[in-house]
């Protein structure tokens, strides 16, 4: 099996459409082949926040969940840190950063890729307020989980209204922020699992949450996870600015 053939069955391996026999070939292409295995990563990564969210449409094959969870524990142990800073970060908090690089990989990240479309058309806000919770209010209805929305209160962030966006075909959480003169968009996501490895990325601890770095089409794209939703924040800010924010991202 190659590429191509593994780029093709992967959404049927997941759903489960594969017998024993299949299920082997494709599982022995993902050990070989990182640029597949990362992708195989996301799918599940994705699909298990979508589960969560919806339990009766969604299945994973026991023996993916143990083949990808088996090449995570090897590539935890092939990566070594070459590099380890304190990051420039609000003076109460202390940042510490295992920075190291990705190998480069040509894949598709859906949630950056999403994070950076929506920040850059001009659509209208489907709801207008300030307010955290009467945008997530807005929300409840039209996406299948709970959105609790971040408030920045050192970094005085005003939130200026959201609207529905999709990722894999599902509704997420779109919403917009502004402070510093900037913009800065938000989506919310699914996420119970840790976060999804992209290439070329950065990934610290910034008090206590998980965070990558990453660009997209000259943005900065910085994801991180809380409770069981993940939030990518979109912008031309800095980084260390960014890292700021992501510290001071409060949930009442
Ligand atoms: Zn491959």
């Amino acid at each position: 099996m190659n590429c191509r053939d593994a780029d093709k069955y992967l959404l049927a391996y997941i759903d489960g459409e594969f017998d024993g026999a299949e299920s082997s070939e494709i599982e022995q292409h993902f050990k070989f082949c990182p640029a597949c295995r990362r992708k195989v990563e996301f799918e599940l990564w994705f699909k298990r926040g979508v589960k969560t969210a919806n339990p009766p449409e969604v299945r994973a094959p026991a023996s993916l969940r143990a083949a990808v969870h088996r090449t995570y524990r090897e590539e935890q142990v092939r990566r070594i840190p070459w590099a380890l800073k304190l990051a420039p970060a609000a003076a109460v908090v202390l940042v510490f950063a295992w920075i190291f690089f990705q190998p480069s990989i040509d894949i598709s990240m859906p949630i950056v890729e999403a994070s950076v479309d929506r920040h850059t058309d001009n659509t209208p806000f489907d709801v207008q307020s300030p307010d955290p919770k009467q945008v997530a209010d807005y929300f409840t209805t039209r996406i299948k989980y709970a959105v609790r929305l971040p408030q920045f209160r050192h970094t005085n962030l005003e939130l200026l209204g959201g609207r529905v966006a999709t990722l894999r075909d599902a509704p997420v959480a779109y919403v917009a922020y502004q402070g510093n003169g900037r913009r800065y968009s938000i989506i919310a996501a699914p996420g119970l699992d840790r976060l999804p490895v992209i290439p070329e990325s950065v990934r610290m601890r910034v008090n206590n949450r998980d965070v990558v770095i990453t660009r997209h089409n000259g943005f900065l794209v910085v994801l991180w996870r809380a409770g069981d939703m993940v939030y990518s924040i979109t912008s031309n800010d800095d980084e260390s600015e960014v890292v700021d924010l992501v510290a001071d991202a409060e949930f009442d």
